[in-house]
């Protein structure tokens, strides 16, 4: 069973030539030079031995390099490319981020009719290419934001930057049960209805959360499994009302209510064939049967790299500072998305901080004197 994640991943993988000018050519044959700044004119803070490391790694020093390209980063590389600031963007794990999962998105302003997620984070990746941002696939491992230039290591390469926008997102998070993990990805275990859903056609699958998520999966799931059982801790759903009005009213969705997911039951060869839930004011175990097990029960946000250099919450969430919302305590870095935000956690709330953070990112970059 393939996951159909890979199959609608972005491909349009970018490679750079970094000269006096920036040759950026695309898959789809879209080549584009524009000019690439040399230490034009920025002052560099005064940071004991940095100036005879910086030769010998890198001649050249990103404007703006934006880690992440969901709402929040393609966002911001709209508004960088738009102040010619030719920024440069590491793809991660999920190009276009966590949309690419959605299915249906109705409430991202300006699409009455609703926008199928992965389209829309196309057609922002394309705006932000119009506007001169580059793309490059990579996973920033470690940073040191202790002096300028600013330093994102993704495998051997070490990228210097004057400024930096995080935008990581989040990523599901997982129960820690026995069976998760062997039957992740493929074998019955998913995070995502919208990439594997219709591999589970006319079986009996399982969701697992009570929030928005879970009902919108759950939702999705019954155009082809043949019944959904929704499990969830409580006896009342996190999500919104219209959610979970409409989960609850469909004939093939029935909560399985203050059951905690305790394991998940099947073989190396076949995969998943049921759950094992315990009720939650009782003790007692029983099994659902099933082929399939869905996780929706929240995010964990992916700010791991960047922990040590940027102030984070006890949940992992990156802290802004200075009374902003996109502000750290380092100069020059900038937080966006999901990454930094626990509370709101929508597209659009996530393209608005993009935004916010290119706006003070190309302010801080004038004031620097780039
Ligand atoms: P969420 O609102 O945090 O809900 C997570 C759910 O998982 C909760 O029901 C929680 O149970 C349960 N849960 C968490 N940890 C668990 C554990 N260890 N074991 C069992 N259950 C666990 O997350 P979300 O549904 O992903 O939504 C995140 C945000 O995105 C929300 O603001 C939501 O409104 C928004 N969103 C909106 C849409 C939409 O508008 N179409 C779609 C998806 C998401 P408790 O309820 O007991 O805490």
């Amino acid at each position: 069973m393939a996951s159909g994640r890979t199959l609608r991943s972005l491909t349009l993988a970018a490679t750079f030539t970094f000269s006096a000018t920036v040759q950026i050519e695309t898959s789809a044959g879209d080549h584009r030079k524009s000019a690439f700044l040399l230490h034009s004119g920025f002052a560099l803070p005064a940071v004991s031995g940095l100036s005879g490391e910086l030769h010998s790694m890198s001649s050249s020093i990103e404007n703006i390099v934006i880690v992440g390209t969901g709402s929040a980063g393609l966002t911001a590389a709209v508004y960088a490319g738009r102040a010619n600031l030719s920024p440069l963007l590491i793809e991660g794990t999920l190009p276009g981020g966590q949309l690419t999962t959605t299915s249906e998105v109705e409430n991202f302003p300006g699409f009455p009719e609703g926008i199928d997620g992965f389209q829309l984070m196309d057609n922002l990746r394309k705006q932000a290419a119009k506007f001169g941002a580059r793309f490059e696939q990579g996973r920033i491992g470690s940073v040191d934001f202790s002096g300028q230039p600013l330093k994102l290591r993704t495998g051997e390469r070490e990228i210097l930057a004057r400024s930096v926008i995080v935008a990581t997102g989040a990523s599901p998070r997982m129960m820690g049960v026995p069976g998760e993990k062997e039957y992740f990805g493929g074998k019955g275990v998913t995070t995502c209805a919208t990439c594997d859903g219709a591999f589970y056609r006319n079986m009996d699958v399982v969701v697992v959360g009570g929030g928005d998520s879970a009902c919108e999966e759950a939702l999705f799931l019954t155009r082809f499994a043949s019944s959904v059982t929704l499990i969830h801790r409580r006896d009342t759903l996190r999500a919104s009302r219209i959610m979970a009005e409409r989960t609850l009213a469909h004939p093939k969705i029935r909560p399985a209510w203050n059951s905690i997911l305790t394991e998940v039951l099947g073989s190396p060869e076949a995969g998943v064939n049921g759950v094992r839930v315990k009720d939650a004011k009782t003790g007692a175990g029983r099994v659902i049967p099933c082929k399939g097990v869905f996780m929706a029960i929240g995010h964990v946000p992916n700010t791991e790299p960047f922990a040590q250099a940027l102030d984070v919450d006890a949940s992992g969430y990156l802290l802004p500072a200075g009374g902003s919302q996109v502000k750290t305590k380092v100069p020059g870095v900038f937080v966006a998305g999901d990454c930094a935000d626990h509370i709101y956690r929508q597209a659009i709330t996530a393209a608005g901080m993009g935004c916010q953070a290119a706006i003070e990112a190309e302010r801080w970059l004038a004031e620097h004197g780039a």
